[in-house]
């Protein structure tokens, strides 16, 4: 359950030092060392998963009321006035790590944008063929 070569499993593990938030059985949360705004979190399993696809349903299950539980403490304890939750997954994504971490990433008054995109436009045809292949492959 973990891959010698990943260095998010080293850090998860305690073997390379970090700036560790919460520790539990199942992860490590450390700050994140190119963050995106003070407090930027990552939340580590301790096993190793590439990505969302490969992370079993029992290891999934607590991380949003963890991650819930650290953005609380951001907005407490640095005064952020609000927090993203990021994950990705793929190169494509801009997952630059291939070990499963979840972003909590505190938002500021008057702060960078971020997080964000910009609204498209989609034919009805275009969505229903777009509905269809994601139904067809659920
Ligand atoms: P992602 O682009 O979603 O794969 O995110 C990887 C994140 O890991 C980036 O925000 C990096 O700044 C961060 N990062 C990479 N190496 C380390 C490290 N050794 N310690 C802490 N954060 C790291
Ligand atoms: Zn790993």
């Amino acid at each position: 359950m973990r891959d010698e070569n990943c260095i998010f499993c080293r850090i998860a593990a305690g073997e390379i030092p970090s700036e560790t938030i919460y520790e539990d059985d199942a992860c490590r949360v450390i700050l994140d060392l190119g963050p995106a705004s003070n407090g930027h979190m990552l939340i580590l399993p301790k096993d190793h998963y590439a990505d969302v696809t490969e992370l079993p349903e029992e290891a999934a299950a607590p991380l949003l009321p963890l991650a819930a539980r650290l953005g609380k403490a951001a907005m407490k304890g640095l005064g952020c006035a609000g927090f993203n939750l990021v994950q990705n997954n793929g190169e494509a994504a801009g997952q630059t790590v291939r070990h499963f971490h979840l972003h909590v990433i505190p938002r500021y008054e008057g702060g960078p944008a971020m997080c964000a995109w910009t609204p498209g436009e989609q034919t009805p045809e275009e969505r229903a063929a777009a509905g269809k292949a994601l139904r067809e492959n659920l």
